[in-house]
């Protein structure tokens, strides 16, 4: 579809933006509010800095962005009847991403610089843009996250079914949003499998710690299979791949689960619209109206940091 200039963004839920909801309301102002338009050449200057600083990425984040790359590249190798491949071959991938990332953020982290006009199109640190650097430890901390969850990825129950056992492989690059109650619901898992029996296995992989949160979001992803493709809650089995620990965690999916998801997320959307001038056309009330989060040990490594620095 043709991109259509709005003056408000269309309205939508996801589990990341629940998340960003609760841990602070500005962050999530800037975020889906204020950055709007902040990539057209006319827009207000605290727009553009809002879009600009949304791009921003961390360097643990962008090892997790690369460990998800490699996977999806290792399960279409398998997928189109490839070997499994090397170990060092998708940690040189992971290495050259980081150090891309690395050399183009030490080199945009100045002004003027292309990546403020165009954000969208260069990979910026916000280790760097802030100043920050990177130390060695954290470096060290990342050489073995990358090596620990890339041996772990090869090893994973799912790779071994798609390796082993001819499932097949439902990429989610087509998945995207299913309608409740009026509101698109982002659903896009990290991938699908389908095997021999007819059941249906929604799998994400994670890159970080085992959170309370995990089991819900991949009941939204089996939600997307159940309420678009018709398929019953009894033929789909959901599964966490915990790739720093090599743990594949089982999730249940049930027409219970779904229940207590739609809820959770209803009650979600009812928090988010409470917080809007007017709800029917997503236009937020005033900027001061969404407060700073009293936990200020998270400021520091928040993207939005320059534009909530005076109120700190
Ligand atoms: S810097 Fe702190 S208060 Fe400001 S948006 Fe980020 S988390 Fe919220």
């Amino acid at each position: 579809m043709a991109y259509q200039r709005t003056k408000y963004p269309p309205w939508s839920w996801s589990s990341s933006r629940k998340s960003t909801f609760r841990e602070c309301r500005r962050k999530y102002y800037y975020n889906y509010y204020l950055a709007h338009n902040g990539w057209e050449k006319d827009a207000g200057e605290l727009s553009k800095k809002a879009y600009r600083l949304k791009n921003l990425t961390g360097i643990h984040l962008l090892l997790g962005s690369a460990v998800h790359e490699v996977a999806e590249y290792t399960c279409k190798i398998l997928a189109g009847g490839g070997k499994l491949p090397e170990e060092k071959l998708l940690i040189d991938k992971i290495r050259y991403l980081l150090n891309q990332a690395w050399k183009d953020s030490k080199a945009l982290a100045k002004d003027p610089s292309p990546w403020m006009e165009n954000p969208k199109q260069y990979l910026m640190l916000y280790e760097f843009y802030y100043g920050y650097g990177i130390s060695e430890s954290i470096i060290e901390r990342i050489r073995k996250k990358m090596r620990d969850s890339t041996a772990n990825l090869l090893i994973s129950r799912s790779i071994n079914e798609i390796a082993s056992k001819g499932y097949e492989v439902v990429f989610a690059e087509n998945m995207d949003t299913f309608e409740l109650y009026g509101t698109p619901v982002y659903a896009i898992p990290d991938l699908v499998l389908k095997r021999p029996d007819g059941k249906w296995i929604v799998i994400d992989w994670k890159t970080g710690k085992e959170a309370v949160g995990h089991p819900a979001q991949i009941n939204v992803y089996c939600m997307y299979l159940s309420k678009k493709k018709g398929v019953p809650p009894e033929e789909i089995k959901g599964r966490v791949e915990y790739l720093l620990t090599g743990n594949a965690s089982d999730v249940e999916v049930s027409r219970d689960t779904f229940t207590e998801a739609e809820t959770d997320i209803m009650k979600s959307i009812d928090e988010m619209k409470e917080s809007l001038l007017d709800p029917d056309k997503n236009i937020p009330k005033e900027m001061s109206e969404y407060p700073l989060t009293e936990h200020r040990k998270l400021c520091r490594w928040c993207s939005f940091y320059e534009l909530c620095e005076d109120e700190l």
